[in-house]
């Protein structure tokens, strides 16, 4: 209809998806800021706080962009291991067996927590990894340069994947959802944060209005890019359903599929399992 993303062929899509983020990299943290009004940022949080990985987990972030996903990781996984070895520092003489446990896994045996960050989009990652040296927060980051649908990974070597916001873009969602199953542990876990369908008919009439109309000219303002940010609602639309989407994660492979609404279904946070 509008831009006629629509009507492109398959191939031509991924090109397309290619240019897009080439175009917005250098603006996408502010345009994210903006056009979610911050939301996105409480939306990733949420995502960590359901995923509550502990210190040793190896997380990879498909389509991980500018690395938010990645940097929260570690960002949690650290404060967990402070707090173990606060517990552990407090209770040093008579160890209960939670903080026997605890001191064991956080201590020498495990390897350290890593997140690698993989996007097919070299633009998004450097922008990601200046950021990680401005902040001096590269340590367990790793950035490759990866498309979803074909993984540059051996099997069974992460223990959550993570995809935010970018499995919308993929141009085939089953071929990458058997790449995450692949590239998982047995007993590893998926995680994908997506706009989905929202479910209050007076929200979805607001928000329909917001994104058609402000989505755009906010694009065309602060990144002088209309035609992508177009694309971004387009895409966004055509995405299957909360349920839908459930299935195609079921038919992958993956095990007690569930998900969670956020701001009343704007996005959905999907998860499964590997057994
Ligand atoms: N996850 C980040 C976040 O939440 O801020 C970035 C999301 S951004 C909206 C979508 C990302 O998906 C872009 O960086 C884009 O390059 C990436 N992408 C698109 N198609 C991809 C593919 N087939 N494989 C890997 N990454 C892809």
């Amino acid at each position: 209809t509008h831009f006629g993303f629509e009507t492109v062929p398959e191939a031509e899509k991924a090109k397309r998806v290619y240019k897009v983020f080439e175009n917005v990299a250098q603006k996408y943290d502010v345009m994210n800021d903006a056009m979610s009004l911050g939301i996105h940022r409480l939306w990733k949080d949420m995502l960590l706080h359901v995923m509550h990985p502990q210190p040793g987990a190896q997380l990879l972030d498909v389509a991980g962009g500018t690395g938010d996903i990645a940097f929260r990781f570690l960002d949690y996984v650290r404060s967990q291991q402070e707090r173990q070895k606060r517990r552990a520092a407090r209770s040093s003489q008579t160890p209960s067996w939670q903080e026997i446990s605890d001191n064991y896994s956080s201590e020498d045996e495990l390897q350290p927590s890593r997140a690698v960050v993989c996007d097919i989009n070299k633009e998004m990652l450097r922008v990601g990894k200046q950021k990680a040296e401005s902040t001096g927060v590269s340590a367990g980051l790793s950035w490759v340069v990866g498309d979803a649908e074909e993984l540059p990974f051996d099997d069974d070597q992460f223990d959550i994947y993570t995809i935010a916001f970018g499995i919308r873009n993929v141009t085939h969602i089953d071929q990458a959802l058997q790449e995450a199953l692949r590239v998982l542990k047995p007993g590893g876990r998926f995680m994908c944060l997506e706009f989905s369908k929202v479910t209050n008919p007076v929200l979805a009439r607001l928000y329909d209005a917001y994104s058609f109309q402000m989505i755009p000219v906010l694009g065309e303002v602060i990144a002088g890019d209309w035609k992508s940010y177009q694309y971004l609602v387009e895409s966004i639309r055509k995405f299957p359903s909360q349920e839908e989407f459930k299935h195609m994660i079921e038919d992958a492979g993956f095990c007690s599929v569930q998900y969670y609404n956020l701001t009343g279904g704007v996005v959905a946070l999907h998860s499964g399992f590997k057994l």
